[in-house]
């Protein structure tokens, strides 16, 4: 029998005509941004939206820029090159990431995986087998990120026989889940599913929320659940354009998600994805946002802002500067609000001295 979230799902904005009617655009061009990259948008998620060219709506409503290609790559952090089988990205030494979905209960416009996500062709369920045998064969794999698309697309009873395997796997210590449901369609975290999870700890959940007003009750519910299953929740938010380019924005998001006992983690500065120039920003607008929040709230709500290296470098952490400038003798910081305090060094011999990366052996600009 089906659940009421899949009945949800299936009554969805899907096609270019109900879409074009919804938002009152031009069918035709829905079609031509649909062909690139598929759309599709949950009622509920689409109740949110106040204004046209809203924060959620500019997430999730396509827009005839993206037929702009001529900047961005089709896979910029050359995620194929680093994919043994196909559902498996392995970059780092200890940990991979598992495709097991190529479906997501909405599209978002600037996905970093749109070459994949929403192509059947792409993330097939039966290369899960295959990434299942390469966890199994690398040893060093102990941390899984269940990934996609959507995980929580699948079922209850498909989705734990992948969790039930993994954990049959003895070097797989840590088990994550990454998934934008609790934002576009909350009511697919139901008691059951949180029951399931729960057997499969230690488990890990990264949501996706990127604007105060996708904090509704109903996330708040589904959150919940998830945090009562013992479910350490943490945060991964995108810097975008028109949507949460703004530190008072991002600051009330940072300060609602502890409300919902989840854990800001990451800010991503926008992936250089063809077809999202209209969404991405400036990194300086990132490091501003960083300096609004250190300092200024608790620092539970302050994430690291990465960018995911262009080429496959991983995910590098910005931060304003704050050292001054750096000697044997001191070190001169600058605090949240811009004071400086000189801390002095201990007196070691030089040769004692730890290496310090070069950056930081260059005497900063004095603010
Ligand atoms: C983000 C990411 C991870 C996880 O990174 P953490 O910093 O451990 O959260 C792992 N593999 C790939 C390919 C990733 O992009
Ligand atoms: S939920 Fe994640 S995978 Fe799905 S479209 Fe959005 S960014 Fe891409």
């Amino acid at each position: 029998m089906e659940e009421e979230w899949q009945q949800l799902l299936k009554r969805s904005l899907k096609s270019p005509e109900e879409i074009a009617r919804f938002f009152n655009l031009d069918a035709e061009k829905v079609r031509k941004v649909g062909r690139l990259f598929r759309v599709q948008i949950t009622r509920y998620y689409a109740s949110l939206i106040k204004s046209k060219g809203d924060a959620i709506y500019r997430q999730v409503v396509p827009d005839e820029a993206e037929l702009e290609e001529r900047q961005g790559a089709a896979d910029p952090l050359s995620e194929d090159e680093d994919s043994p089988v196909p559902s498996i990205i392995h970059r780092y030494p200890d940990r991979v990431l598992f495709l097991v979905s190529h479906l997501c209960a909405s599209y978002c416009r600037f996905c970093t995986r749109k070459r994949k996500v929403g192509d059947p062709g792409k993330i097939h369920p039966r290369d899960i087998e295959d990434g299942l045998a390469y966890i199994r064969n690398h040893r060093e794999v102990r941390d899984v990120i269940v990934s996609g698309g959507d995980p929580l697309m699948l079922g209850d009873r498909k989705l734990e026989i992948i969790l039930k395997s993994l954990r049959e796997i003895p070097h797989v210590e840590i088990l994550r889940i990454g998934t934008r449901i609790p934002c576009y369609l909350p009511q697919r975290v139901t008691p059951k599913l949180a029951a399931m999870l729960k057997k499969y700890h230690p488990l890990y959940v990264n949501v996706h929320f990127n604007h105060p007003d996708e904090i509704t009750p109903e996330a708040a519910r589904a959150l919940n659940l998830l945090a009562d299953a013992g479910i350490p929740l943490g945060n991964q938010t995108v810097l975008l354009r028109g949507v949460n380019d703004d530190p008072s924005v991002m600051k009330a998001l940072m300060q609602k998600l502890l409300t919902v006992r989840v854990r800001p983690y990451y800010i991503y500065q926008a992936d250089y994805v063809k077809g999202t120039a209209h969404l991405r920003t400036t990194v300086e607008k990132g490091i501003e946002i960083m300096d609004s929040l250190r300092g200024w709230t608790s620092g539970l709500a302050v994430p690291y802002f990465v960018i995911d290296a262009p080429g496959g470098g991983g995910k590098i952490p910005i931060l304003p500067s704050y050292i001054q400038s750096l000697s044997d003798e001191q070190v001169v910081l600058r605090n949240y609000a811009g004071e400086m305090f000189v801390y002095p060094q201990v007196k070691d011999k030089p040769e004692k001295r730890p290496h310090v990366p070069p950056c930081y052996a260059y005497p900063f600009p004095s603010v």
